[in-house]
């Protein structure tokens, strides 16, 4: 069985971020969703919050694949603990490759069973990130259309409530 971990802060889940998790779930047996307990980054939403945003999305978009998790230490132990092969990643422009790259050369040497795979962002989101949906929020403009249909509500007031 063929299992992927998408990791990431999510803070918060964006349709870019579905964008890579459909082409995921459409690849792999099953994909979990891993939200990256790092307090050190200071996340505005807890990850309970984004754990729950996730889920809203694994069942609205009917993902039946798809599971959401959680994990603080290193990923790759984390990938070994569910049984994962995959590590799933997106890419938007260069500075994410150069990242990204340094990232994979790191898990390798520290697992080097783990595979690395990479979605291109799908174009008309390239240029979204979750840190522009917090700014674009906490300063009253519409986050429509930047976040799963499923989660606008709940952002909507969260985010105006945090400035
Ligand atoms: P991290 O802090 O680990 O980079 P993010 O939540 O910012 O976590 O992103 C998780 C993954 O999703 C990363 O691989 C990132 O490049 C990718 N990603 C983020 N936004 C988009 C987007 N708009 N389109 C495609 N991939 C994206």
């Amino acid at each position: 069985m063929k299992i992927g971990v998408y990791p990431g802060s999510f803070d918060p889940f964006t349709i870019g971020h579905l964008d890579v998790l459909k082409n995921a779930a459409g690849l792999f047996d099953v994909v979990y969703v891993a939200v990256l307990n790092n307090s050190a980054k200071s996340p505005v939403f807890s990850v309970e919050e984004r754990e729950e945003m996730i889920d809203r999305v694994i069942e609205s978009e009917g993902l039946k694949n798809v599971r959401s998790g959680s994990f603080s230490g290193l990923l790759v132990d984390y990938t070994k603990q569910i049984g994962a092969q995959y590590i799933i990643r997106g890419l938007r422009a260069i500075t994410d490759f150069e990242y990204e790259f340094q990232i994979n050369a790191v898990n390798r040497h520290l697992n080097p069973d783990i595979r690395t795979v990479y979605f291109m962002a799908n174009p008309e989101h390239s240029f979204l990130s979750s840190s522009s949906v917090r700014e674009i929020g906490e300063m009253g403009g519409s986050i429509e259309g930047l976040v799963p249909l499923c989660n606008y509500h709940y952002l909507r007031e969260r985010l105006a409530r945090q400035k």
